[in-house]
């Protein structure tokens, strides 16, 4: 597939003199080049947009809702084939792909109910004769910077509703996975937008900075590593933009004693090595309390060891691999720093092929025990599927360790206490808590965020924090004296 840039309602190939290479993780073939654009490549984009927004934010938003009606309904006819390009890829399975796609499309349904949703505020007669209101107001060229992980869906937790409101738009997808997007933008460009109003830009750090410095760009949204939001998120600021950044993630997950068990070993299981782990929701600490350490680690390595690993469009496939060659590395290397650590490796995926996908970038789910606080693996986001499990002798002691975490991005507890899991809710610093649910993924119509090393910014993604996010209040008070009304 040629990698195009889409600016102004045309394919564009962007002069450019380097290229990355998209290779499928299963299999290790290049099948892809993503062109790697310059800030100028931005530039281009951003004007377009700009050019585009007066009429946009004109149009009324009953009418802009109706462009998003046809493309929910396009992203849903074409859902096995997004979900093939995204298994090839990145390497989840068709499964994981299309569910993803479920989650991309209720962002676009949530954002149809706009003409609801961005109404503002009035009240008569703050004194007599005098009213106020507030109204909502797009913000002009908005952007997002997205990760590999999820090439189908994390743009949604942004484009509807930027778009809803009445901004317009300019995405950069990861340069690891240009193809979902290039296949979603051929459906964008059926549903026939105005020329400009959405706009798509390949690349990678110049792009990136392009847009962190434009000085048409209003707003930010990111999703991707912490390192990369904690620059991205000072960077944009300090140019006088609207910014949210979402960052990583080392999700804990506490098992009690009166858990089921056989039902928390599945949900964690599928939570740690879904995905092959590379999910910003994935647990990967695991902590048990008390009488559950026992079985708990019992029953989590025979589910890691049976779990049926290969490329994701083969029927059966269970897990498939990560993202490349250097993360497969960087994975196995972080599971040998844990067991030198005074970690015990029990369930071991490295040095993993797989028979007929010897190029692939396969680890097998792995489990270590007594991952130490403080120690390199406990402190850094794996990425992959790996579970570390940790111990203590109760409760309270469980959720101070998963506090003392720099990362808050999701916590869950599996127990039959209704108590105890009141007391999770209450105490937990995390922005996604789960209670049975091992990955607690904000449904469209509420606010999707980490708290702590996990999140920089204010309003979160999708829901009403994204109609807040993509626009800025107005409030006008008003005042008509009697009379000049008489005089007409
Ligand atoms: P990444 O930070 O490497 O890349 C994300 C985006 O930033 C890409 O578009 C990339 O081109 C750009 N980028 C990379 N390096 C840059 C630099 N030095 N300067 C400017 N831009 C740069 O992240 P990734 O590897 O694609 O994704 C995995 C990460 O994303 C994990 O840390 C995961 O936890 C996180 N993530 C978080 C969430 C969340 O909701 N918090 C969701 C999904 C993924």
């Amino acid at each position: 597939m040629e990698i195009l840039n889409y600016i102004n309602g045309e394919w564009i190939k962007p002069k450019v003199s380097e290229y990355f290479d998209v290779v499928n993780p299963a299999t290790g073939e290049t099948i892809a080049r993503t062109p790697l654009s310059s800030a100028s490549g931005v530039d281009l984009a951003a004007g377009a947009a700009s050019d585009a927004f007066l009429s946009w934010r004109r149009t009324p938003v009953q009418d802009r809702v109706q462009y998003l009606f046809k493309l929910r309904d396009l992203l849903k006819s074409n859902m096995d084939e997004i979900g093939r390009t995204i298994t090839d890829e990145c390497g989840k399975t068709l499964d994981e792909a299309k569910a993803e796609m479920v989650r991309a499309i209720e962002n676009v349904e949530v954002a149809c109910g706009m003409p609801h949703l961005g109404k503002g505020e009035f009240v008569e007669d703050i004194a007599t004769g005098i009213d106020e209101m507030m109204i909502r107001q797009p913000l002009g060229v908005c952007t997002t910077i997205a990760p590999f992980n999820f090439p189908g869906m994390i743009p949604f937790w942004f484009l509807p509703y930027a778009l809803a409101t009445g901004n317009t738009y300019v995405i950069k997808p990861s340069e690891k996975v240009p193809m979902t997007m290039q296949f979603i933008f051929k459906l964008i460009e059926q549903v026939g937008f105005p020329k400009g109003v959405i706009n798509m830009v390949n690349g990678a750090k110049d792009a990136v900075d392009g847009i962190l410095d434009h000085p048409a760009i209003r707003a930010v949204t990111f999703v991707g590593s912490t390192k990369v939001a904690k620059y991205l998120y000072a960077r944009a600021a300090s140019n006088g933009k609207r910014v949210q950044a979402q960052g990583g993630a080392k999700n804990p997950v506490i098992i009690l004693p009166d858990a089921d068990m056989n039902m928390a070993t599945n949900i964690i299981a599928d939570s740690a090595f879904g995905c092959a782990g590379q999910r910003c929701l994935a647990v990967s600490l695991a902590v048990t309390v008390g009488a559950a350490r026992n079985e708990f680690t019992e029953l989590i390595c025979d589910a890691a060891s049976s779990r049926k690993v290969g490329y994701g469009l083969d029927a059966g496939t269970q897990m498939g691999p990560v993202i490349n060659q250097a993360s497969k590395t960087r994975v196995e290397q972080l599971i040998g720093v844990g067991s030198e650590g005074g970690a015990k490796v029990c369930v071991d995926g490295r040095g993993t092929t797989v028979k007929g996908y010897e190029g692939g970038s396969f680890v097998r789910p792995t489990v270590i025990a007594d991952v130490q606080k403080g120690s390199e693996l406990w402190k850094t986001e794996v990425f992959g599927p790996v579970l570390g499990l940790m111990h203590t002798d109760t409760i309270d002691e469980a959720i101070a360790l998963a506090n003392s975490h720099a990362y808050g991005n999701q916590a869950s507890l599996f127990t039959s206490s209704g108590a105890a899991a009141r007391k999770f809710r209450h105490e937990v610093e995390a922005g996604n808590v789960g209670i049975n649910i091992g990955v607690a993924a904000p449904m469209a119509f509420f606010p999707f965020s980490g708290w702590k090393d996990s999140f920089f910014g204010d309003m979160h993604g999708q829901s009403m924090d994204a109609v807040e996010f993509f626009t800025q209040k107005k409030v006008v008070i008003e005042r008509w004296p009697k009379e000049w009304s008489r005089k007409f």
